[in-house]
């Protein structure tokens, strides 16, 4: 069989992030729940991922029959990219997506032309591989409110927009925890320092809307959950602090774009920016790794953020 053990780290009530193997290790994980012999996945990673998920099923004695839910929180395909590939391994499971991410899951050609439109064509077929398209007979439209179950657990899912407009969380009040996708930001467990969490949105193109990333921090707040679940990168606790930084830096990002909305070099200097902003946060936070490192962890998400503010200024 093949060894996940380094690729799983469990949580409490039956959570387990599951590592995507997506750029870098502990980069994007998949979260496998556990409820009286039910499963779920809230997030896929790339169809490359799809091996680990099965692997961790296996490690955990889960048959693949009792997978009854693929949770996508939305449609970005480090997130949904592997949905379809991993649905064909999941006798029994339906895939539950927001009404406006339905369609690209189960055509995903829009999706993939967009990608590529990001990546480029050779990074997009390294990073993604075959993106296979979701039986639509299979597909769950979730609404904003919409409870499953899983097991003996009720699961509510919310919408919850900034990030990205067909982007839902997954609330479980009984255990306290949310799964937020990209809603709460990213934080790579690389930049903690003595077991605090370093946190930072994700504005990738093209529904970063800061007013309502922030009203979305708010709401998953307002469940007042012990843990948040990240797709980037599993739990954060700390919960106030971490929340109070988010809507913050935030507001920092379209500040940052506001500034540079009409200089000559706006993407470059857009750029710079936010890499002096995330340094300034890093020194305030006490990471103590030097310029090169924090380059080489942070700007895939510096490029992505920058298109994604360039995109919301040439919007409003
Ligand atoms: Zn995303």
């Amino acid at each position: 069989m093949r060894d996940v053990g380094s690729k799983l780290t469990d949580f409490r009530a039956g959570v387990t992030a599951v590592d995507c193997d997506y750029v870098r290790p502990k980069l994007a994980a998949s979260h496998l729940v556990v409820d009286g012999g039910r499963a779920a996945f809230v997030d896929t990673g790339t169809t490359h991922s799809v091996p680990n998920l099965l692997a961790a099923l296996a490690a955990r004695g889960i048959w693949r029959g009792d997978v009854d839910w693929v949770l996508t929180t939305h449609v970005h395909l480090d997130h949904a990219g592997g949905a379809g590939a991993l649905m064909r391994e999941l006798p029994n499971a339906r895939c539950a997506v927001h009404p406006r991410g339905a369609r690209h899951l189960a055509e995903p050609s829009k999706l993939i032309a967009g990608s590529i439109a990001v990546y480029g064509e050779k990074r997009f077929s390294d990073l993604y591989g075959e993106i296979v398209p979701v039986d639509e007979s299979r597909i769950f439209i979730v609404g904003d409110g919409t409870r499953i179950r899983l097991g003996a657990r009720e699961l509510e899912m919310i919408h919850t927009p900034g990030h990205a407009l067909h982007h839902y969380c997954i609330v479980d009040r009984a255990n306290e925890m949310v799964f937020s996708g990209d809603t709460f930001g990213i934080s790579y467990r690389d930049f903690d320092v003595e077991g605090r969490a370093f946190i930072f949105p994700t504005t990738t193109p093209v529904h970063f809307d800061p007013e309502a990333l922030c009203r979305s921090v708010d709401r998953l707040m307002s469940y007042r959950p012990r843990s948040i679940f990240l797709t980037h990168y599993a739990e954060v606790t700390d919960l106030e602090r971490l929340s109070r930084e988010m809507k913050e830096r935030v507001l920092a990002y379209a500040d940052l774009g506001a500034r540079c909305r009409d200089a000559a070099d706006r993407a470059d200097k857009l750029r710079r920016g936010m890499f002096a902003m995330m340094a300034s946060w890093l020194d305030a936070h006490g990471f103590p790794r030097d310029d090169g490192e924090r380059h080489r962890l942070l700007d895939d998400d510096i490029e992505l953020n920058c298109q994604g503010i360039e995109n919301w200024l040439d919007r409003t």
